[in-house]
Parts: structure tokens; C-alpha cells; sequence
């Protein structure tokens, strides 16, 4: 079930010190801690309207275009100011664990063992993206994603938030990725979970997109059939049959190549207005602390070894799934590349459309590598 966006703002006003709570009009009444509220250049105490077109009295406006949500993503301006939280988890046993562990994993092309388990202190972050995906249409939103800052692990995360205590600074010796790259991490799989989400608003400009293609083509069509009988009509007065011939030919190839050139641009034009851009920005980040079963897997591709923690999430209650080192929003199962042995999705698993090779987008950002070399 997705979040409502007062559903969310009330989650992140809460976690930046604030006490809310639900009106029956459907606004929200706050009372902010001074710092808070002079951040956000809010009064200490008062009501925020959700609605385009609702007039609540002097309740002041929080929609996606609101000087309130820009304010709110300031909160974030220095991006390692952010709230941490922790959780008290139950940890399942691991033998239960261990059971899911094959669906979890998951590899095509590569083995692994169990190495070792141990419980012990990891992190995750609770990342709120504002996102606007713009072609002919504009659509807004909140996505949410939870990444593990230990293995990159992550997933769109819609269930109300749990209890979480606020630790200050945090605590010092949890093993975890550079804070940029888990940030980096977040943005992809935000991105590839809004495509995801806007499954039918895609799905719905395709088919927009190609019933236009399809109405200038059979256009242009017409336009060259008439072009044809114009040309031969003109050069039938002609005496020299020979002569005459060749005037034609001459003719309609000029005609049928600018009509064609047209047409591409009309083509060229629609795909312009019809593609999607995803923009995302983040909104908030929280910390969360917690304790849990991790089990160090080693991931065997051919003579190579990669030894990788599969972790237990206590806030989705069940094993993260391995993530894809590329778009980091997997698609199982999964392949494990030659040289870094990388974790990739079935989805990032490229195959290249020219010469059949499969190569991993993670080690080569460029596209396929034997393409390249053969183009150099
Ligand atoms: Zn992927
Ligand atoms: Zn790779
Ligand atoms: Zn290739």
C-alpha cells in the first residue's frame, strides 16, 4: 500500500523533532521545535492543507510544489545531516533463515557456500525521493527506498515506519559502503522503482507513441503515392520513351527521399514528445540502526571467489535480496561477472544487439567491449 503524501510529511516532520497530528479536514497540525520551524520557516504551531484547491482558513500549503517541500528538502542540504534512528529487532533463527536462502540468492551462472553467520550491528537508510516524470503528461511523487548501507541491498519500502529511537549521532565501527555510494546506490533504484510504479503511464505512451508513428507513416505513404502519379503524368506528354523513362526515375527519387527525410523528423519528433524523464530529488534521509543475522555467503564464478554478506532485514522482516550492482533494483535471477565478479541482474545482463556477446554493464559503462575495440 503506497504512503500518502501528508502520510510522508508527517513521517519526516516527526523525524526532525516535530509532534504531529491528523485533522479531520485532512490537514496536519504541527508543532515544530524552534530549529525545525526556522529551517522550514514555519510558525512553532500550526496547520499545513494538502489539497490544490481547498481553502482551510490559514493552513499553510504543503504540495509538491510548495515553498514547505522545497524548505523540506533543504533540511538536506549538507548531505551527511541527517536523522539517526535505531530499531529493536527480532532476530528469526538462523536456521530458518538458512532456508530461504537458495531463492534468495538466486545465481545463474555461478555457485556459492555458506561461510559463516554471525549477528551483529548494520544500518540501513530510509531514503524519500520527490520524483517528477515529465513527457506529454507531468506526474508526481513519493518513492521510498530502504537501502542496506553493508551490501547495497535495496527495495521500495511502503509499510508505515516502526518505532524508531532517535540515537543522536549514531554509533561509531558499523561496517558500511562510502556514504556516497550508497547515496548513488539509492538514486538508481529510486529511479528504476518510479519507472516501475508508472508501469501504466508507460505502458500508455507507447501506445500513444506508435498509433501516431503508425498515422504518419500511412500520411507520408499517401503523399508518395501521389507524388508518383503526378511525376508520371507530367512526363507522359514526353516524346522519347527512353529520355522519358529516366526523367521519371530521376524525378521520383528527389521526391521520395525528401518525403522520406520528412518523415523520419515527424517520427523523431513524436519519440521526443512521448519520452519519459525522470527527475528525483531526495527529500529525506533517516539512519536506522539495528541489529541482525548476517550470513557470509562466497559467491564462486569459475576459478574466482567473492565472499558477500546476505543480510536478515528486521524492517521487511525477511532476507534482503542480493542487489544488482548496476541498476540495484534486481531482477532475479542473477549472473556474476567474469572479472570483478560482480552481481548483475537478469535485467542489466546485457547481450550485445551486434555481435550476440553478453557482457557486464557494471565493468563496462561504455556498451559491449568488443564492439568497442572492433570501432577503435
Ligand atoms: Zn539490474
Ligand atoms: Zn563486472
Ligand atoms: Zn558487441
Amino acid at each position: 500500500m503506497k504512503k500518502t503524501l501528508p502520510e510522508v510529511v508527517a513521517e519526516i516532520l516527526i523525524h526532525n523533532g516535530a509532534v504531529i497530528e491528523e485533522t479531520d479536514d485532512g490537514c496536519l497540525e504541527f508543532l515544530a521545535t524552534e530549529t525545525l520551524a526556522d529551517k522550514l520557516n514555519l510558525p512553532d504551531y500550526g496547520k499545513l492543507r494538502f489539497g490544490y484547491n481547498d481553502s482551510s482558513g490559514d493552513a499553510i500549503s504543503a504540495t509538491y510544489d510548495s515553498e514547505l517541500f522545497k524548505a523540506i528538502a533543504g533540511l538536506l542540504k549538507g548531505k551527511g545531516e541527517f536523522s539517526v534512528a535505531s530499531f529493536e529487532s527480532s532476530c528469526p533463527d538462523t536456521e530458518k533463515l538458512l532456508k530461504n536462502l537458495n531463492d534468495t540468492i538466486a545465481l545463474n551462472n555461478a555457485t556459492f557456500r555458506m561461510e559463516k553467520s554471525e549477528t551483529r550491528k548494520i544500518s540501513y537508510l530510509l531514503c524519500y525521493f520527490k520524483y517528477t516524470a515529465i513527457s506529454d503528461e507531468k506526474r508526481e511523487g513519493i518513492a521510498q527506498v530502504l537501502i542496506n548501507e553493508l551490501n547495497l541491498s535495496a527495495v521500495p519500502f511502503e509499510d508505515a515506519l516502526p518505532e524508531l529511537e532517535a540515537v543522536g549521532e549514531g554509533s561509531a565501527g558499523i561496517e558500511r559502503h562510502d556514504l556516497k555510494r550508497v547515496f548513488r546506490s539509492s538514486y538508481s533504484a529510486g529511479v528504476e522503482m518510479v519507472k516501475e510504479s508508472l508501469k501504466d503511464f508507460v505502458r500508455s505512451l507507447e501506445r500513444r507513441l506508435n498509433r501516431d508513428i503508425r498515422r504518419v507513416h500511412e500520411y507520408y505513404e499517401t503523399l508518395k503515392n501521389e507524388a508518383r502519379i503526378a511525376i508520371e503524368k507530367k512526363a507522359a506528354s514526353a516524346k522519347d520513351r527512353a529520355a522519358r523513362e529516366e526523367e521519371i526515375d530521376r524525378q521520383l527519387k528527389k521526391k521520395m527521399n525528401a518525403i522520406e527525410t520528412e518523415c523520419k523528423w515527424k517520427v523523431q519528433d513524436l519519440k521526443t514528445k512521448y519520452s519519459l524523464n525522470i527527475r528525483i530529488e531526495p527529500l529525506s534521509i533517516i539512519r536506522i540502526e539495528t541489529r541482525s543475522p548476517v550470513l557470509w555467503i562466497n559467491i564462486k564464478r569459475r576459478l574466482a571467489a567473492r565472499p558477500f554478506p546476505v543480510t536478515y532485514n528486521p524492517l521487511i522482516k525477511r532476507l534482503d535480496d542480493l542487489p544488482c550492482e548496476l541498476c540495484f533494483n534486481p531482477k532475479k535471477p542473477y549472473f556474476i561477472c567474469d572479472d570483478k565478479l560482480h552481481i548483475i541482474c537478469s535485467a542489466c545482463f546485457k547481450t550485445c544487439p551486434d555481435c550476440g556477446k553478453q557482457y557486464c554493464g557494471a565493468c563496462h559503462t561504455n556498451g559491449c567491449p568488443k564492439c568497442d575495440k572492433n570501432k577503435s
